[in-house]
């Protein structure tokens, strides 16, 4: 019998509760058949929140957020709430969480199934299989830098227009060095390769990111195989030979970028899981937050439309980077891929061939029946 897991569910507006009821499904699977146990709490974030607390989290869920092993979170937003003022508006929920549990690292794994290769918008042979892992360095950097803004040039009598537009990018050692780190123990639970991706050739910035990512390999993870890479031929590199990679680590602009690319080499948007992971807690385990990439699509919400993959697969990857459970982590995206390959779509994933779609509940079922005949 494992320790319990405590982990606390927003499902939050629109899609949300419904591919997180299928996520339920998983959990109570994982507790019936694998002896974990789950101290599951659920409360409202976003567009449900304001609705009942006038405010897009309450600080009661900010609080239990800060207690628990981990937040999995559905999305949030929608069109009832488009209107309202930016500070109670439903993404303030989600990046007060971020900020307050200061989440940076975040990993946007890019995994595509076989059976979904033809979806992706390369060709089959150069994504087939592809597993790959971004982590991008989410509080520091350019967008966050000082000093920024735009002021006026008026010294300049060339500059036509007479404004300037400032941004800084800005990397401490320790910033750098900490996201290293979860590089590194982030390889080691996979294929233990990192690639660093900077602009350290016209940069002074990533001269200091490349020496403190290779100080932190050299001191503490000389286990763990490290190439750098400029951000630029990363950038080629990811549409050219995407398999070639393990763990690219980088920082908040070029991650921002690449990670976007590196997704959409995968296909669909129900299919994307992420992490947003913090420092290490008391119990050694770190602060995190799990998510889907997609939004609540309000466009589809209530008609039992939506693929639960993305949520289930952040769920494998609480699993994975939170609960240490790797094997029930690959257990259960061998059972997603194994849906997948009998032939089992959502809307979202019907191809040109056509075919009938299964409901959201249907594909968590499927799910559910693949990982019992494991
Ligand atoms: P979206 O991701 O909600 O939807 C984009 C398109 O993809 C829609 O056609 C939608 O039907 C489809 N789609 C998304 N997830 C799907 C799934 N699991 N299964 C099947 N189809 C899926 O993005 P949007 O339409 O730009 O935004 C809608 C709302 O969501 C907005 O209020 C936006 O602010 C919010 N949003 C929230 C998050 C988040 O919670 N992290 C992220 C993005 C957008």
């Amino acid at each position: 019998m494992s320790d319990s897991y405590s982990l606390l569910i927003l499902p939050g507006d629109g899609i949300g509760p419904e591919v997180m009821a299928e996520v339920r499904k998983v959990i109570a699977w994982f507790e019936d058949h694998r002896g974990m146990r789950f101290d599951v709490s659920e409360d409202l974030v976003g567009g449900a929140a304001y609705d009942k607390h006038g405010k897009p989290l309450a600080d009661e869920t900010m609080a239990k957020a800060q207690e628990v092993d981990a937040v999995l979170l559905g999305a949030v937003g929608g069109p009832a709430y488009d209107d309202l003022d930016f500070s109670v508006k439903p993404e303030r929920g989600l990046l007060r969480l971020r900020k307050e549990m200061d989440l940076f690292a975040n990993l946007r794994p890019a995994q595509c199934f076989d059976a979904l290769a033809d979806f992706s918008s390369l060709k089959r042979e150069i994504v087939a299989g592809l597993d790959i892992l971004i982590l991008r360095e989410l509080t520091s950097g350019v967008y966050f830098g000082e000093p920024r803004g735009i002021h006026s040039d008026d010294n300049n009598p060339d500059n036509e227009g007479g404004r300037v537009g400032v941004n800084t990018q800005r990397y401490t050692s320790g910033e750098i060095r900490r996201i290293a780190r979860s590089a590194f123990e982030l390889a080691r639970k996979r294929g233990n390769r990192v690639c660093s991706m900077e602009k350290a050739n016209v940069m002074e910035s990533g001269i200091l990111w490349r020496e403190e990512v290779q100080w932190v390999h050299d001191n503490e993870y000389p286990d763990v195989e490290l190439t750098h890479m400029y951000a630029d031929n990363g950038a080629m590199q990811l549409v050219r030979n995407p398999r070639q990679f393990d763990v690219i680590v980088t920082d908040n602009l070029f991650g921002d970028i690449l990670s976007d690319a590196a997704a959409m080499l995968t296909g669909s948007l129900g299919m994307l899981p992420s992490a947003s992971l913090g420092a290490k807690m008391e119990n050694g385990r770190p602060k995190a937050m799990y998510e889907p990439v997609h939004g609540s699509a309000p466009d589809i919400a209530g008609q039992g439309k939506a693929n639960p993959i993305a949520c289930i697969l952040s769920f494998a990857m609480a699993l994975r980077y939170s609960f240490d459970e790797g094997q029930a982590a690959d257990d259960l995206e061998a059972a997603v891929e194994k849906v997948l390959a009998d032939g089992v779509r959502t809307a979202d994933l019907m191809g040109p061939e056509g075919g009938t779609p299964v409901t959201t509940a249907q594909m968590g079922d499927k799910i559910i029946e693949a990982l019992g005949a494991r």
